[in-house]
Formats: C-alpha cells, structure tokens, sequence
C-alpha cells in the first residue's frame, strides 16, 4: 500500500495492477508500481508517493456508528494527559475510531461494545491498523466492568450515567472518567449523577469547534461546511 498526496488531494492505493481513475486524472498502473518520487496524472496534476503512516490508514476505516471527530479526540487526550503507560477502557467501542486512535498511543486499550455486528467492524478496523494492544469485548458496561486500576474510561453511549457505579471500581485513583454526548442535558444527569457519589470531582464540560481554512495564492477563507457541533465532552476525575 502507498498515498499519493497532492496540494488538494489525497488517495490510498492498494497493490493492485490496475490504472487508477480520480476527478484530477488517470494515473497509469505501471506508474502506481514506484514507492518514492512523484507522478502525474493525464490532466497534468502532479502526486508525490508517500509510505502510508497510522493517520492515512485511520482516515480509511470502516464506519458504522458514527465516529468521534480528531478534534473531539484531541481535547480527550491533552485534557487527560494520558500517554504510553496509560490503560483504557473505552465504551460503546461502536466503529472503533476512539478505541483505536487511544491504542495508537497509550499502553493498551479495552474496548466494550453490546452490539455484535459493531463488533465486526471493530475487528475489521483494528486488523487493518494492525494494533496489537487492544482487547474487543461484547459486553454491556452498564451491567459491569472487569477490569481494574485504569487511568482513563472513554464513555460513547446514550446513558453513561449507568456505567458510573462501575468506574468507580474500576478506575485508579486520580484516573478520568470521560463522557461524549450530544446533548447538553446527557451532560447534566451525568455530572450531577458522579459528584453525587462523591467518589468523583467535576474537572469540565466543555465543546470544541474547529474552523479549517483554505490557502492558495491570494485565497484565504475558511472552508465551508464548517464542523459545528459534535459532542459535548465531560471529564470527571476519580478521588
Ligand atoms: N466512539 C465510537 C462510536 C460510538 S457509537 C467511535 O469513535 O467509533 C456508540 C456505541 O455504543 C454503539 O455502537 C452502541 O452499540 C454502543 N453501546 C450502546 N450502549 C452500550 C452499552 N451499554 N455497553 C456497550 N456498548 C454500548
């Protein structure tokens, strides 16, 4: 496998022998073959060949349910720290983007998810990343955890407050508790739900935006459609 990356564009290109056809051009089969340097289409735009690295590959998985953003991703990992000695669990594992993108760099992670077709997908997606530090069960975390001593639970379902008596075990002291929900509401029940245990302090709810802009000589504008709102992301800590 290789990327071929332009200033616009960017393609996986499985081993195949076949031309390969894209809205900038044709791409000859026999030029697919190089592993470094550029090449061209027939319109004249020009490619270079790169080695695929985790990035490329992640943006190519499968999806089912609908995956947490890289933004979303992003704030879950600065605002927890966490890092190659860290042990997760993340819950409803759905496509396996979270579960995946963790495992890419911490220590390892565990990945609940109650619906066996999902499961499949997680499977497919974690075999295609070729991770070897995550663990897939089909298992409901409302009903328990098996795992203990974890620095970070990852919650991704409709009803994380269900899962709270739970973590409280299962966590490390110090560890995160991390919900990502939709609605602000689902943040409410869920905070006021923890603190109450009192095994549980409130660090933030916070959402993130993301504006991208586009660069080209003169141009200068951001890019529409913008991303507006994802999720709302919760971060309980474990006393
Ligand atoms: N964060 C995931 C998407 C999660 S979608 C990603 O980035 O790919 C939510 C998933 O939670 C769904 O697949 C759903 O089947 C699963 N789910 C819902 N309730 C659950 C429960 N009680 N235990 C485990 N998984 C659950």
């Amino acid at each position: 496998m290789k990327i071929i990356i332009s200033n616009t564009k960017k393609f996986l290109i499985k081993d195949t022998l076949k031309d390969f056809h894209c809205k900038q051009g044709l791409i000859k089969a026999k030029d697919l073959k190089k592993t470094k340097g550029k090449i061209k289409t027939n319109k004249g735009e020009e490619f270079f060949i790169l080695k695929p690295e985790f990035i490329d590959l992640y943006q190519k998985i499968k999806r089912n349910a609908q995956i947490i953003t890289l933004k979303d991703i992003g704030a879950i990992i600065t605002e927890t720290g966490i890092n190659q000695n860290s042990k997760i669990l993340d819950a409803g594992a759905g496509s396996g983007a979270l579960s995946c993108y963790l495992a890419h760099i911490v220590k390892s992670v565990i990945a609940y998810e109650i619906r066996e077709d999902f499961a499949k997908t997680v499977k497919t997606n974690i075999q295609f990343l070729d991770l070897k530090n995550i663990k897939l069960k089909i298992k409901d975390i409302y009903t328990g955890i098996d795992e203990k001593n974890l620095n970070l639970i990852t919650l991704d379902l409709p009803e994380p407050w269900k899962a709270i008596k739970h973590a409280i075990k299962a966590l490390k002291q110090g560890g995160f508790l991390v919900a990502y929900t939709p609605q602000i509401t689902q943040a409410l029940e869920f905070t006021n739900k923890a603190v109450k245990t009192e095994k549980f302090v409130h660090i933030k709810t916070k959402e993130t935006s993301e504006r991208e802009w586009a660069l080209k000589g003169k141009i200068a504008k951001p890019i529409t459609p913008l991303i507006s709102h994802t999720g709302f992301l919760t971060f309980l800590r474990r006393i």
